[in-house]
């Protein structure tokens, strides 16, 4: 679904991404770790063309990344991207913002818009809140609603870039939840996070990332339990 393949990536003199390959099949859960400044929000900026590459090349489902336009706001469209700040329209709604990209850019029509908008707040369990302001949201709240925005679009993988970072602890417990029961409906996710419990549980494979490569790669119980490098016993030392 998503492949990467010698992908180089720098800013000025720093090599951010060095010669990355990757295949994310689908229905595929990827979770990306690493030290910070390894890469990895580069890694999900590029596979939404937030990012330009230097050289390689990155399909997502077949397609190469276009450049601009129309094919652009297609890809952007087809991969759901959740921050770690939830980037909601502050002034709208938050059926409003789970309804806008939809109206605009798949042209639903509005009931159906809006149907489809409640059937996703009702899923990451937010629906009471459709009527309200993302500042009258916990942050937990928001991000589900961040997420049932980036479902609406009916992505074909979704990314997650830290997206329980920014919560009090309290909160990401219900934030995990959704996305783990996302990822048990088949959804094709990459995810960067340093929730170890969740890489264990929900994730097919998790990648580690140092210093703009790709270090090692593995199911979850093989890569906590038993680390192939150096560098990711030294990361998992640091970080469980
Ligand atoms: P963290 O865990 O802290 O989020 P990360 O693994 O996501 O780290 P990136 O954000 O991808 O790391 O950054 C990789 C490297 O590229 C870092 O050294 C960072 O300082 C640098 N970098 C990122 N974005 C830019 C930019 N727009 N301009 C210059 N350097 C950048
Ligand atoms: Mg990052």
């Amino acid at each position: 679904m998503v492949s990467l393949r010698g992908v180089d990536k720098h800013f000025g003199d720093l090599h951010v991404l060095q010669n990355i390959d990757l295949d994310v099949a689908e229905r595929e859960v990827v979770v990306v770790v690493g030290p910070s400044g390894s890469g990895k929000s580069t890694l999900c900026r590029s596979i939404n063309r937030l990012e330009t590459i230097d050289s390689g090349e990155i399909r997502v489902d077949g397609e190469l990344l276009p450049a601009e336009g129309a094919p652009l706001a297609k890809l952007r469209a087809e991969v759901g991207m959740v921050f770690q700040s939830f980037n909601l329209f502050a002034h709208r709604t938050i059926l409003d913002n789970v309804t806008l990209a939809p109206l605009k850019v798949r042209k639903l029509g509005k009931e159906a818009a809006k149907a489809q908008a409640m059937e996703l707040l009702d899923r990451v369990g937010i629906a009471d809140k459709a009527d309200s302001h993302p500042a009258q949201l916990s942050g937990g709240q928001q991000q589900r609603a961040a997420i049932a925005r980036a479902l609406a679009m009916q992505p074909k993988v979704m990314l997650f870039d830290e997206p329980t970072s920014a919560l009090d602890p309290e909160m990401v417990g219900e934030v995990l939840d959704v996305m783990t029961s996302l990822a048990s409906e088949g959804m094709t996710m990459i995810v960067v996070t340093h929730e170890m419990g969740f890489a264990r549980r929900a994730a097919d494979r998790v990648v580690f990332m140092d210093r703009g490569q790709i270090v090692e790669q593995a199911p979850p119980a093989q890569f906590f339990d038993s680390p192939a490098t150096a560098r990711a016993q030294s990361f998992l030392a640091s970080v469980l």
